[in-house]
């Protein structure tokens, strides 16, 4: 070690959870971390929900308050890009021409969203929804009585769609792919989710993509890709993301699943690199292949888990990642990893689903039924008993 501390790249869930773990677990040496935001860290869940809503405001967002920077003595750079790294040297290069030297870099870029090949993309009018800049500026077009397209219906596309119908927008949601949420929840589960937007006047239109956002300077129109034409004033574009690696070209990190590859330490192949949040790709003792997750659960607790690396002190537990999507009031919730062939147990009500793969519990989903998704939990990836899954009544802790 030279003295020359940590450096993490990214002000934002893992990052400043990384940061600020250092310093609790007692770090000494010095901590920056730099962000291209100009605000402070912030958590993104409720953009797509009680921000965009208007019910909450940045500071209710904040990982940290503001104090707690100087406090733990981290040295915060916003507004400013990491643009290069070189791994040899251990130096990080900034926009803004500094250059800062390092012991340990944590990369926590997260991701970007993807910018489909859709004619119409930079019409006014046309939103992306990943930062709280873009939050606020979609907020300030989504008037009630307006008509909204909302292409992508995943995750932040479903949270869009129930939170501009709520705010009065005659909303479409478009996705090529059969039905909301599919890749993420499966046919049953997305059957579900369509009833709950459908009961709200949303239209849900599957199977077909979007050909062209059409309108003299301004979206008007969004034609699809199987003729039918939907008229808007708002339209968001809500495709998915990928992670944020472009600044790292000439760090000769190995790559999988699409980010940063690392071990159950948030450590790359490159000394002295480490990774955590959306942007990185782990692989856990015993897993067959390195898995990336875009969840918050997961961004929090590998930013502790990097601290822990570099104190060299022993992990804490792992976690089962889960994910949450609030839409017309109700709570969602998802933990583990199901295939398509994974047979389903559902309990109506209070409803949970059940991915079984040769008898194991291989994930599960509830809505407005936190209680099953705590127990349930416990049980992913363990030989669980049908006949109690299936039972309302059954006791989850009696199951395995
Ligand atoms: C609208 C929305 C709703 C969501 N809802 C949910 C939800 O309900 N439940 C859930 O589990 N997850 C949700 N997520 C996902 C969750 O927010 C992410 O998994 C989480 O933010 C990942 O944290 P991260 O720190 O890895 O990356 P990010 O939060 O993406 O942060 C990365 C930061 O790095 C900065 N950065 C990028 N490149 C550079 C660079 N070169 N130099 C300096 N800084 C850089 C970025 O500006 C950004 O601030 C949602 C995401 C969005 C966008």
């Amino acid at each position: 070690m030279s003295g020359d501390g940590v450096v993490v790249v990214g002000a934002s869930l893992a990052g400043a959870h990384a940061a600020l773990e250092l310093r609790r677990l007692g770090y000494s040496e010095p901590v920056t971390l730099v962000g291209a935001e100009p605000h402070l860290p912030y958590e993104r869940p409720e953009l797509s929900k009680g921000y965009l809503a208007g019910e909450v405001t940045l500071d209710r967002l904040l990982v940290a308050p503001a104090t707690a920077y100087p406090d733990a003595d981290v040295d915060l750079r916003l507004g400013v890009r990491a643009v290069d790294v070189d791994s040899a040297l251990r130096r990080v290069h900034l926009a803004n021409g500094e250059t800062l030297a390092y012991d340990a870099l944590v990369v926590a870029t997260g991701s970007a969203n993807v910018r489909p090949r859709i004619d119409g993309l930079d019409l006014g009018g046309v939103f992306s929804l990943r930062t709280v800049d873009e939050a606020e500026a979609l907020a300030a077009a989504a008037r009630p009585g307006g008509r909204a397209v909302v292409v992508g219906t995943g995750l932040v596309g479903c949270e869009v769609a129930a939170t501009l119908s709520t705010l009065g927008l005659c909303v479409s949601a478009v996705d090529p792919l059969p039905g909301p949420l599919w890749t993420a929840l499966g046919p049953q589960l997305s059957a579900l989710v369509r009833g709950w937007h459908t009961e709200h006047g949303v239209d849900v239109i599957s199977g077909t993509g979007v050909a062209a956002i059409e309108g003299a300077g301004h979206a008007e129109r969004v034609r699809l890709a199987d003729g039918r034409v939907l008229e808007a004033d708002v339209v968001v574009v809500g495709v998915g993301a990928r992670p944020v690696l472009d600044w790292l070209t000439r760090a000769p990190l190995t790559l999988a699943a699409g980010g940063v590859a690392v071990d159950a330490e948030q450590r790359s192949d490159v000394p002295g690199i480490y990774a955590a949040g959306d942007v990185a790709a782990v692989t856990a003792p015993g897993a067959p292949q390195p898995r990336r997750t875009e969840h918050y659960s997961s961004a929090v607790a590998q930013g502790k888990r990097v601290a822990h690396a570099v104190v060299g002190l022993p992990m804490p537990s792992p976690q089962q990642d889960w994910f949450w999507s609030h839409q017309y009031g109700h709570y969602l919730q998802y933990a583990g990893e199901h295939g398509p062939d994974d047979e389903l147990v559902v309990r109506p009500e209070p409803f949970a689903a059940f991915f079984l793969r040769d008898a194991v519990l291989r994930a599960v989903a509830t809505v407005d039924n936190g209680r099953d998704l705590r127990r349930a939990l416990r049980l992913i990836g363990r030989p669980v008993d049908r006949a109690v899954l299936a039972d309302p009544g059954g006791d989850l802790r009696t199951v395995a």
